[in-house]
């Protein structure tokens, strides 16, 4: 099953094995753990919630221990047999080991991709990557003049509020205004429990991960503080004239930051 059918069941799985380590998957591995699943959760990269920091991770992964979750790092699946709802056995290879995972039921979490081939796009000339997301300019113009793609087909990180605040870019361009998506502060949350979130980069994407098209930018907090008073605004709200508190606040802090460091070195 994917999170279309878990979300709908009707019935408690007895032994679900996840394939994934994404958000998705780990929000309903720890929620059916504590409904009363037996959970496996198997995923390919080696650390723990890998789109976190390696210290959120390893914090994380012991939590999920501690719930009796069951936890395969590094792990390929070569092989699925069976049907989900009734008995399923997973064939995995973590560096020279192989396992035989036995369950009830399988949740494939390994992402989502853009439904966009059937759409025939190209007659219109509107162009997609390679993996079928709709090619745009930072203003969500696409290749086709006029027309405009918004939302997880855009390619921008796969959030709700990433969505809105595309399609308000959108509305303003339209009405000839030149909004971009450029740098814009993106809000992440996770919903285990304890829930985390975070605001644009973490430590990982600093350290050479490739970027997402909207978070591009060098992100150290003084182009942060930067951004959030002269030349962008966080995702979600409007101008920084329009944020009186925020800004007086990053002024006082940007103010007060050199003054402490005087004071200090006087002591
Ligand atoms: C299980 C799950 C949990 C999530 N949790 C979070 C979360 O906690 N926080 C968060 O911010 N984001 C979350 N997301 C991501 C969020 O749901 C998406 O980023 C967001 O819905 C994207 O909005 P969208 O409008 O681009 O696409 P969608 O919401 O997917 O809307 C696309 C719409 O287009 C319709 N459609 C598709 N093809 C066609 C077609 N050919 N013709 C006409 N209509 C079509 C679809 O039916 C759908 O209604 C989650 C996603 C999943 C799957």
């Amino acid at each position: 099953m994917t999170h279309v059918e878990a979300l709908d069941l009707d019935r408690l799985p007895e032994h679900l094995i996840v394939l994934g380590g994404g958000y998705v998957a780990l929000e309903l591995s720890q929620a059916l753990r504590r409904f009363g699943s037996r959970v496996a959760v198997i995923q390919t990269a080696s650390q723990f919630a890998d789109l976190e920091d390696p210290d959120v991770g390893a914090a994380l992964l012991d939590l999920f221990r501690d719930e009796g979750i069951d936890v395969l790092l590094g792990s390929h699946v070569r092989q699925v047999d069976g049907r989900s709802g009734r008995r399923v056995t997973v064939e995995v290879e973590s560096g020279k080991e192989k396992h035989v995972l036995g369950g009830t039921d399988i949740l494939v979490a390994f992402g989502r991709t853009p439904n966009t081939d059937a759409l025939d796009l190209e007659k219109a000339g509107v162009q997609t990557d390679e993996n079928g997301y709709i090619r745009v300019n930072e203003g969500l113009l696409t290749t086709c003049e006029n027309v405009w793609a918004m939302g997880d087909c855009a390619g921008g990180s796969k959030l709700t509020h990433v969505s809105v605040n595309d399609f308000l870019i959108v509305k303003a361009n339209l009405t000839g205004a030149s909004r971009t998506r450029t740098a814009r502060l993106v809000p992440f949350c996770m919903f285990t429990d304890p829930d985390r979130s975070r605001t644009s980069h973490n430590r990982r994407y600093r350290q050479g991960n490739r970027p997402r098209p909207d978070r591009r930018a060098d992100m150290d907090r003084r182009d942060e503080v930067h951004r959030v008073r002269g030349n962008g605004y966080p995702l979600n709200s409007y101008h920084p004239a329009q944020q009186p508190v925020y800004c007086w606040f990053t002024l006082l802090c940007s103010i007060s930051a050199p003054a402490m460091s005087c004071h200090w070195k006087q002591l």
